[in-house]
């Protein structure tokens, strides 16, 4: 037998963390005590009272069966006052939402609603990888708009030519921003809207780190601009903000249009969220918000140590207001890929290499915060004992 997969799998772009995966599993060998800076997974638990509010609607045979396809009404609604509290942005949750297994099941599929083959998406590069791989899979083609640091790692509209813009029905933009940390303005996601309207664009916003920020800062919700409804839906999930990662439970929310067909798309693929899940996704989004402050408390903390650290020493990284990421400058004469080969081999800490998340990440590393700060702190003096 001569099994074969599709053009599609074969379209996959090569995967660039192959060489670091292969140098780490070398060092774990060794034996060495490894600090994991790598993966966008938070290391804290999940609030008691979610895990709660699970155990009750798993008992419940009523949650046992099919859920609908769009989400539980209740789901739904929650989300809805959530959006006006947070946002002050009013939502009708019977048109305007719709719950996701998880935000990436939402982005990987969103493509296939909009997307003909040769159609183009605007991706960031850097970004989550899902964004052009969705497009791939429904045969389109990512034209990537590069984050740069010159310009506060924001997509420069005015750089995408009018032929692109032309064919691009689908523009994908996230803040704040992984792996950037970068965050947004409301001018920006004015002229977002702006050039959607001129070219027809689709906006998908990615917004899964919007209560993830520090000091005070609350990062905006891109529909909190005029006339952001008409053009675009925004992504949310329940992942990052209740470290929800293994729940697998999201939403996506805007223009009804938009949502109907990501709905359609659904409806013929997955057969919607387990309803305990849900249950336990309204006790998040509804019950006491304490435990998002404790979060972003235990995550500033650790940013403090690890870029004031990093400093000290004579790195430079910027201090995020938001994500747990921490963008960090390779030094002089390092790529992304040799300068996180280096602190993985002689210093045990791995890191994701920029130039992974797309070709634009070249010249940075980036570094999750999900260890505890005294392991951050250890993670700092190896660092400062490299010579570099
Ligand atoms: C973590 C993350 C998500 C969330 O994914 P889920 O599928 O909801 O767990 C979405 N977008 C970005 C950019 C992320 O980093």
């Amino acid at each position: 037998m001569n099994i074969e997969g599709s053009e599609r799998l074969k379209r996959l772009p090569p995967y660039l963390f192959k060489e670091i995966d292969r140098q780490k599993e070398e060092v774990r060998a060794k034996g060495v005590d490894i600090i994991d800076l790598g993966v966008g997974d938070p290391d804290l638990p999940t609030p008691p009272h979610i895990i709660e509010a699970l155990k009750q609607a798993a008992a419940d045979p009523a949650n046992h069966r099919y859920p609908s396809y769009s989400g539980m009404g209740d789901f739904n609604a929650a989300v809805s006052r959530w959006y006006k509290h947070r946002f002050n942005v009013d939502l009708d949750a019977g048109s305007e939402v719709v719950t996701l297994i998880g935000s990436k099941e939402g982005i990987a599929h969103i493509p296939l609603a909009y997307i003909n083959p040769g159609d183009i998406a605007l991706v960031p590069s850097p970004a989550y990888p899902v964004y052009s791989i969705g497009t791939l899979f429904a045969g389109g083609e990512p034209c990537f708009m590069d984050l740069l640091k010159e310009n506060e790692f924001l997509p420069d509209l005015e750089a995408i030519s009018p032929e692109v813009a032309k064919k691009a029905k689908i523009m994908f933009i996230n803040y704040p921003n992984n792996p950037t940390a970068a965050v947004a303005t409301s001018e920006f996601f004015e002229s977002v809207v702006a050039f959607a309207r001129e070219n027809n664009v689709i906006v998908c916003h990615d917004a899964a780190y919007s209560e993830m920020a520090y000091d005070g800062f609350r990062p905006m919700s891109f529909l909190e601009v005029p006339g952001a409804k008409s053009v675009g839906i925004e992504f949310h999930s329940l992942s990052k903000t209740f470290s929800m990662t293994g729940w697998r439970i999201g939403f996506a929310v805007g223009c009804k249009d938009v949502i109907r067909g990501l709905g359609q798309v659904k409806s013929n693929i997955d057969s919607g969220a387990f309803q305990a899940v849900q249950i336990a996704g309204i006790a998040a989004l509804e019950g006491d918000q304490q435990c998002v402050e404790d979060m972003q408390r235990t995550y500033a903390e650790r940013r403090d140590i690890l870029v004031d650290g990093l400093r000290s020493q004579g790195f430079f990284a910027e201090k995020p207001h938001a994500t747990f990421y921490v963008w960090m400058d390779v030094p002089k004469g390092y790529t992304s890929a040799g300068f996180s080969s280096r602190l993985l081999t002689e210093a045990g800490i791995v890191t994701t290499p920029g130039n992974g998340f797309g070709a634009a990440g070249e010249g940075y590393v980036r570094m999750a915060l999900t260890v505890n700060s005294e392991r951050i702190r250890e993670a700092v003096e190896r660092i400062g004992r490299l010579a570099v």
